[in-house]
């Protein structure tokens, strides 16, 4: 029988053995080859962001197609793939779309499941069942650990497909962890000068490794950043820092008519904010979240090399509990689910 880990409370997860998917109509089975535990994974683990329990955790996953439901595709089955994670009326080849799909914007697909979030089980199991939709063939030679960086990278592009940037900004980036990271690195590649901020100098150094120009401490940013840019402030400013006061942090820093692009989804409200900033400076807040997974497979094929390092460990299944835990702390841990 399959393993799978379930979150049955929270901070208290079992690997328990399950019944083996069969797929629903236009759906496909995986079996899990590797899955990352991200932040929105560790807020929902802590009870942070509370989701009805009990639960299979995981959204950021590559394995190979098992089987696949009726009327899907049947030369899925033995592929390498990728799947992204909003299962929608366009990913499951519904008749009758939506408002959200039929407007062509499926990712807020109104009838969605989320794998791994919201109403369907997720990937820190031997086999997780998703929309045949949502699947990506990955190549056979991609490394396993920078294939499963595919979701979050496709998230940080996505910062800058609702924040398009023309190349000569100023972006600061607060807390360059799992997500930040490669936030700092699509940034980079786009050519925009680059600024990481973090409490931790391991996090700063990396960062400066990745394509950050500068790399400076939470209460020195701000005179740096002004110096930079001539008084002005950063163009934008991504809050990736994983706490509600980031927003905050990252208001002190942007600049008049600039953009905070809103990447944490730690589950927590913030308790004050101050908008007459806002209006006065004419700042634009920016959420944005699943991105062009196209994209971030030809950066993960070209870049591979350097963004496997990104993660920090590997375990297996059967310490999940352990695994979790001590994601809090590291960089990034993957789960190996098979071979
Ligand atoms: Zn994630
Ligand atoms: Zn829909």
């Amino acid at each position: 029988m399959p393993k799978c880990v379930i979150l049955t409370a929270p901070r208290t997860v079992k690997v328990v053995e399950r019944k083996p998917l069969i797929p629903e109509p236009r759906e496909a089975i995986i079996a899990v080859e590797t899955a990352g535990i991200c932040g929105t994974d560790l807020a929902i683990f802590s009870g942070d962001y509370p989701r009805p329990l009990p639960m299979v955790l995981g959204h950021e996953f590559i394995g190979r197609v098992t089987s696949v439901g009726e009327g899907a595709d049947e030369s899925w089955v033995g592929r390498r793939v990728a799947a992204e994670i909003n299962n929608t009326c366009v990913a499951h080849k519904r008749h009758v779309l939506c408002h959200a799909c039929s407007r062509g914007t499926p990712n807020h697909c109104q009838t969605r499941t989320v794998t791994g979030i919201v109403a369907r089980d997720g990937a820190f199991a031997e086999e997780v069942a998703v929309a045949e939709g949502t699947l990506h063939e990955i190549p056979e030679d991609l490394d396993p650990f920078a294939a499963t960086l595919i979701e979050p990278l496709a998230a940080a592009l996505q910062t800058f497909v609702m924040t398009p940037a023309t190349g000569k900004e100023t972006v600061a980036v607060l807390g360059p962890g799992r997500l930040g990271i490669l936030v700092v690195f699509v940034a980079a590649l786009k050519g925009l000068r680059v600024v990481a901020v973090s409490r931790s100098e391991d996090k700063r150094r990396r960062a400066l490794k990745y394509g950050a120009q500068e790399a400076f401490a939470p209460e020195e940013a701000r005179e740096k950043i002004l110096e930079l840019t001539r008084g002005w402030g950063a163009d934008i400013v991504v809050d990736s820092t994983g706490r509600p006061e980031g927003i905050t942090e990252a208001i002190s820093l942007v600049s008049p008519q600039g953009v905070v692009a809103m990447k944490t989804t730690c589950g927590l409200p913030l308790k004050e904010l101050d908008t007459t900033q806002l209006a006065i400076d004419e700042i634009r807040l920016q959420g944005s979240r699943c991105g062009p997974f196209p994209q971030a497979l030809e950066i993960l094929a070209a870049h591979q090399d350097r963004l496997k390092y990104l993660v920090s460990s590997m375990r297996p299944l059967e310490k999940a509990q352990d695994a979790l835990e001590s994601a809090f702390s590291e960089h990034k841990v993957v789960f190996r689910a098979s071979d």
